[in-house]
């Protein structure tokens, strides 16, 4: 970044240890209607202390990073919120996984991660950070098969919930509810929902839990052919029933959005299963609405480019079944994955199923407009 004649540089002696006025202008929305001993805490939260560039953005290594899920680093649009990435990798290997985009190839754990996490939630009270919703997790499964020996997500929610006044909303998002409803889970589930108060600690806070659980797909053929390791889809519905026995707000994620066979273009041409047909969708809005969900979520599915290897079978059978349907037309590339053109997505994809939505009265929001209604 061009830095040297931007306008209201501090000056640089030494280390500064605290660079209240050094955040790098792009990230200022999010910072900005903060009081100044708001921000204070947020730069010796987040801001690298001993750097010497003259503009800074929240780079420091944390396990509870700021939390920015479509890394437009230019305009950072979804303010001030956390994310706890428990894992790296998932072991669902999911099809269209945007994180294989940039993430390992084998799902691990995170060295030194109980450590880490203390150390962070420390911080988060000694510099008296404010608030913020915390997302578990954007980049991984936090109930994939390795939570089963290692039980990091366990951790995360305990120390989540001894610290429960520096988080608004909880958000855990997952395609494994089965593991979330066993009795260690759930219990600290339902406290992080009722209890944003630590006894004796500072005041309450506002916010409760949020149980996102991903379901894209209604019959077990296109589950197993998309989401291969993941959970049934019997599993699942199980799973969100007990949940909200439980009395949790749960959100349904059909997501992502698949384009559909036509008369003249089948995907099975490409090797493809019908991942959505119209009925398929409308049983899993019914399903959201028997749930009761808070709303459904949705957005259209990418092919991401993966990061260690060309594109697999499927993959490449999405994309030319893409090209195809879109009449030719070049498929936009951004972000490390292509996408169906933006009016063909909107008219074939988005807008059918918005109709199944309305007519069975299930709210509905574009994965993006789901975070920012999360506060
Ligand atoms: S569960 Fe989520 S993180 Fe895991 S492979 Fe599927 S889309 Fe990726």
């Amino acid at each position: 970044m061009k830095t040297s004649c931007q306008p209201g540089l501090p000056a640089l002696a030494g280390v500064i240890s605290t660079p209240i006025n050094r955040i790098a202008p792009q990230y200022r929305p999010a910072w900005d209607g903060f009081s100044p001993a708001a921000q204070q805490a947020l730069a010796s939260y987040y801001l690298p202390h001993r750097s010497r560039q003259p503009w800074l953005g929240p780079t420091r290594p944390r396990l509870i990073k700021w939390y920015c899920p479509f890394a437009d680093q230019a305009h950072f649009p979804s303010g001030h919120r956390y994310c706890i990435n428990v894992y790296t990798g998932c072991a669902h290997g999911c099809r269209y996984c945007y994180a294989t985009g940039y993430g390992p190839e084998v799902a691990g754990c995170k060295k030194d991660f109980p450590r880490l996490l203390a150390a962070d939630l420390a911080d988060l009270e000694q510099f008296d950070v404010p608030p913020a919703p915390v997302h578990i997790s954007n980049s991984t499964d936090p109930f994939q098969p390795l939570e089963l020996a290692a039980r990091h997500t366990l951790m995360t929610l305990e120390a989540l919930l001894a610290h429960r006044h520096r988080f608004t909303t909880v958000v855990i998002l997952t395609r494994n509810p089965l593991l979330a409803i066993r009795p260690e889970y759930l219990r600290l589930l339902q406290s992080l929902n009722c209890s944003a108060r630590v006894p004796g600690g500072p005041a309450a806070v506002p916010g409760g839990i949020q149980v996102e659980v991903s379901l894209a797909f209604w019959r077990e053929a296109a589950r197993t052919f998309w989401d291969p390791h993941a959970p049934s889809v019997q599993e699942r519905i199980e799973g969100l029933r007990v949940l909200r026995n439980a009395g949790l707000p749960v959100i349904l994620r059909i997501d992502p959005l698949f384009p559909r066979s036509d008369a003249r273009i089948r995907a099975g041409k490409f090797g493809l299963v019908e991942a959505q047909s119209a009925e398929d969708l409308e049983q899993l809005v019914l399903l959201a609405r028997e749930l009761q969900a808070v709303r459904v979520v949705y957005s259209t599915v990418k092919i991401v480019k993966p990061r260690y290897r060309p594109l697999d079978g499927p993959r490449l059978g999405l994309k030319h079944f893409c090209e195809e349907l879109a009449a030719g037309e070049k498929l936009p590339f951004r972000g490390g994955s292509w996408r169906l053109p933006g009016q063909y997505a909107q008219a074939a994809v988005v807008e059918p199923f918005l109709e199944v939505c309305d007519r069975f009265t299930m709210p509905a929001a574009f994965c993006m407009a789901n975070l920012l209604a999360t506060h």
